[in-house]
C-alpha cells in the first residue's frame, strides 16, 4: 500500500510502499478514503511532541470503509463507513478510565502519533474507538469533524453555559464550534491574528457578534474564552477579557510559554484549563449535534502524494479550509 511516512521529525514525509496491515483481534482493517490534516500533524513533523512512534504514518481524522474484520468485533460489517479519531486505544482499567476520563488514560494510544494513522491506503484501528458517521456528510466533508470538530466540541463543553464566548485563533476547529455555539444561542466574539481582515470577515459571515484582532479588547466582558491558537501570550490576553468567574480553555496539544501576568487578572474566580484528547462520549455527542445545526466544513483537497504541500500550506496560513487528503476517491 502507498503511505506518506514521517521517518524522523523535521524532515518531509516520504512516499513509501508498505505491506497492507492485518487486523488483529478487536481491530478493523479500513480502506482509507479521506484523511484531514490537523495542526497536531505539523507539531509532529516539527518534533514538538514527545516520543512519537517512528517511522510514523500521520493522520487522525480518517474516513474509510471496513475492508476486513478481526476476531471479536461487534457493531461493524464489511463495507461500513467509519471514522477513526485521535484516541485510538485505552487500557480501560486505570483510575482515569474507571472515572469516565479515558481521555487522560496513562497508557492511551493515539492515532497518527503512537500508532499509525491515515496518510495511507489502509489503516488498522481498534473497533471500539471507531465511529459510524452521519449520512449527511460525504467523505471529504466528514473528515474534519473527527478532530477539529470533536476536540473543539470538548473545549466548547468546558465553557459551561457562558453566554458570551470568545474564540482566539479562528481556525478550522473554531469555525465548526462557532456554528454550534451560535445555534445554541450564544454570542460569539472572534479574535484573529491582528490585521487578518479576511479571517474577521469569514467569522462575521458565520454570524459572530463581533470579530477583531487578538490585540483588540473585547467590546464586552466574556463568560468564557477558548484559545485554539498555539500562542501562550493569548492566555493573559484572554483572561483580561473575562468577566468574574470566567474560564479560559486552552484547546491545543502544544502551546508556546505563557508569559507572567499580575494575579489581579486571575482574581475573581477566573480559571485557566487545558483540554486533552477526547472521550468516545465527546465524539458521539458531537456527531449527534453536528448534522442538526448543521455544521458545515470548509475543505481544500490534495492527493495523498501531496501531503507535504498540504502541511506547508497549513503552516503558512494559505489554506482556504481544512486540508483533506483524498486517498481512495469514493
Ligand atoms: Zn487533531
Ligand atoms: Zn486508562
Amino acid at each position: 500500500m502507498r503511505a506518506m511516512v514521517l521517518e524522523k521529525p523535521k524532515s518531509p514525509l516520504a512516499l513509501c510502499d508498505l505491506p497492507k496491515p492485518k487486523p488483529a483481534k478487536g481491530q478493523l482493517l479500513v480502506r482509507v478514503n479521506t484523511c484531514a490534516v490537523c495542526r497536531t500533524d505539523l507539531h509532529l513533523v516539527d518534533g514538538e511532541l514527545p516520543d512519537p512512534k517512528l517511522p510514523l504514518i500521520l493522520g487522525h481524522q480518517i474516513v474509510g470503509r471496513v475492508e476486513e474484520i478481526g476476531e471479536s468485533v461487534d457493531g461493524f460489517s464489511i463495507g461500513d463507513r467509519v471514522g477513526i479519531p485521535w484516541l485510538g486505544w485505552t487500557d480501560g482499567h486505570c483510575v482515569y478510565c474507571r472515572s469516565h476520563r479515558e481521555n487522560l488514560c496513562d497508557r492511551a494510544k493515539f492515532t497518527g502519533y503512537t500508532i499509525d494513522g491515515g496518510y495511507a491506503e489502509f489503516v488498522v484501528a481498534d473497533a471500539r474507538f471507531c465511529f459510524h458517521l452521519p449520512e449527511n456528510y460525504n467523505d471529504v466533508e466528514a473528515a474534519p469533524l473527527l478532530c477539529a470538530g470533536m476536540l473543539g466540541y470538548r473545549s466548547y463543553r468546558k465553557t459551561g453555559d457562558a453566554r458570551r464566548l470568545g474564540i482566539y485563533g479562528f481556525s478550522n476547529a473554531a469555525h465548526l464550534i462557532a456554528q454550534i455555539a451560535i445555534y445554541q444561542g450564544r454570542e460569539v466574539f472572534a479574535f484573529t491574528r491582528p490585521g487578518d481582515k479576511t479571517g474577521q470577515e469569514s467569522a462575521r459571515e458565520l454570524g459572530t457578534k463581533w470579530a477583531g484582532g487578538s490585540d483588540e479588547m473585547s467590546p464586552e466582558k466574556l463568560g468564557a474564552a477558548i484559545i485554539f491558537a498555539p500562542v501562550g501570550a493569548l492566555v493573559p490576553t484572554a483572561l483580561r477579557a473575562l468577566a468574574k468567574g470566567g474560564n479560559v480553555v486552552c484547546a491545543g496539544i502544544h502551546m508556546s510559554d505563557i508569559p507572567s501576568f499580575p494575579y489581579v487578572d486571575l482574581w475573581g474566580e477566573r480559571t485557566i484549563c487545558s483540554v486533552a484528547n477526547l472521550t468516545r462520549g465527546d465524539g458521539e455527542e458531537f456527531l449527534e449535534i453536528a448534522p442538526r445545526v448543521p455544521v458545515k466544513t470548509a475543505t481544500e483537497t490534495f492527493p495523498l502524494e501531496e501531503a507535504n504541500t498540504a502541511l506547508e500550506k497549513f503552516r503558512s496560513g494559505k489554506l482556504k479550509g481544512t486540508a483533506v487528503l483524498v486517498i481512495n476517491p469514493a
